[in-house]
């Protein structure tokens, strides 16, 4: 069994959802799960719709009719003949009820916030948010049918079993096991991101999941691999809106893809690593608009191919440097109370050196806590702040090219261990 994951972008218009098929028509349809992501950015569009409701604005309701016409039309659009989609294919489509369906749907979204008694956002969020994926693997399942690459629908609800820990539950592995089991027929397809509880109320797996949905559906089914089809041709060494001339990665070993994503690559969520790499599920990455390019493949494998360096750059961090007021030693004591603060600021720490005494960190505050950190250290230590700093990050450093991150900024702190080479400057 092989696993596909589509994403958001991959079906966000009609166009989109054409060219799974042509994508499905090359790779091959036997023996395959496919996972599908809400099209577009519909899962904003949701998170809107809560927010306005939860704010007892009744626009919602408008954005939840504009949800509507958005996907109708995207259904209009898939209904005409096209190259390689023909008229009965297109007949077989309209004859499949989708545009009903999605009125059925939509309905159904609408009754969840008008029957809402609960207080509790992140299980309503849930309840909300989950419907962009049903519809999307509503009306891609219909296409695929009617284009005779017949795949069975199936809720992901029935298959991924979590906790109550909503908006970022975790799997119940047995039990997931034991339901996807279950699954017969010989393709299906189903959402990303989204399970179910114990009581049957819908979860998700937290935000762009539908990644880890494809490794815990590859990992529980013993699949053979897993192929995330991307608008880019694989994972590349670098991120091109940053840097020039980047290169494909062919193959990066798990370890390897754990870690740049440690230093903010965005390349696949170590959550989505580690089920693969425990069953050694190679997992593939290509370019949904090149099928026939082979990508990168992540797998075991001692290194990285090409071995060349890899640049990683995170922006708007915020650099400390925390210093006693006596001159007095910066010790273990005092290292476990400035994490401990850290750690209630819910900072992601890039990058921390110490001196005697001196630490400097550069952090990330992605919950806008800076203020409340800097007045619990400040109770006791000297605080130096840089706000709007970036950190690079060089993985198999060779020399090259850190002089132009150096030359054109201002360096706050190099840190250099055998493998990676990390230069924080004023941005
Ligand atoms: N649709 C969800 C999101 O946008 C899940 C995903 O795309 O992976 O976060
Ligand atoms: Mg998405």
């Amino acid at each position: 069994m092989r696993i596909f994951k589509f994403g958001g972008a991959s079906v966000k218009d009609a166009n989109g959802v054409r060219n799974v098929v042509n994508v499905l028509r090359i790779t091959g349809f036997r023996d395959l799960g496919v996972v599908v992501s809400a099209m577009g950015k519909t899962t904003n569009a949701l998170e809107e719709i809560l927010a306005r409701y939860q704010k007892n604005d009744n626009s919602y309701l408008k954005l939840i009719d504009k949800l509507y016409e958005q996907h109708n039309e995207i259904i209009v659009e898939l209904e005409e003949v096209t190259d390689f989609i023909n008229e009965d294919e297109v007949l077989r489509f309209r004859e499949s009820g989708i545009k009903n369906i999605l009125k059925g749907i939509i309905e159904a979204l609408k009754g969840e916030l008008l029957r809402n008694k609960t207080k509790n956002y992140s299980f309503l969020y849930d309840q909300v948010v989950s419907h962009g994926e049903l519809i999307s693997t509503k009306i891609v399942a219909a296409f695929l049918n009617a284009c005779n690459i017949p795949v069975q629908w199936v809720d992901a609800r029935e298959l991924i079993k979590t906790d109550t820990k909503y908006r970022d539950a975790g799997v119940q592995w047995q039990e997931t096991e034991n339901t996807i089991k279950n699954i017969s027929g010989s393709s299906f397809l189903t959402q990303g991101f989204i399970g179910s509880d114990d009581n049957g109320f819908t979860t998700t797996l937290g935000r762009e999941g539908s990644d880890y949905t494809a490794a815990i559906l590859a990992y529980c089914l013993d699949a053979e691999s897993v192929t995330i089809w991307k608008d880019v041709p694989g994972v590349l060494n670098a991120d091109p809106r940053v840097f020039q001339d980047t290169v494909l990665l062919e193959k990066i070993p798990y370890n390897e893809a754990i870690e740049l994503a440690f230093y903010g690559a965005s390349v696949i969520h170590p959550k989505t690593l580690q089920p693969l790499q425990r069953k050694s599920i190679p997992l593939h990455v290509k370019s949904f608009l090149n099928p026939k390019e082979n990508g990168s493949t992540i797998t075991h494998s001692n290194t990285l191919l090409p071995e060349i360096p890899c640049y990683i750059v995170r922006k708007n961090l915020i650099f400390l440097r925390v210093s006693s007021r006596d001159f007095s030693f910066i010790g273990e004591g005092n290292i476990s109370e400035i994490f401990h603060e850290l750690s209630e600021a819910k900072m992601q720490v890039g990058l921390l050196q110490n001196s005697a005494i001196s630490f400097s960190i550069c952090v990330e505050d992605k919950y806008s806590l800076i203020n409340v950190l800097l007045s619990r250290l400040q109770e006791r230590y000297d605080v130096s702040v840089v706000k709007n700093v970036a950190l690079y990050t060089i993985r198999h450093y060779n020399g090259e090219k850190v002089s132009s991150i150096e030359n054109e900024q201002q360096v706050l702190l190099k840190q250099r261990t055998q493998e990676t080479l990390q230069v924080v400057v004023k941005q």
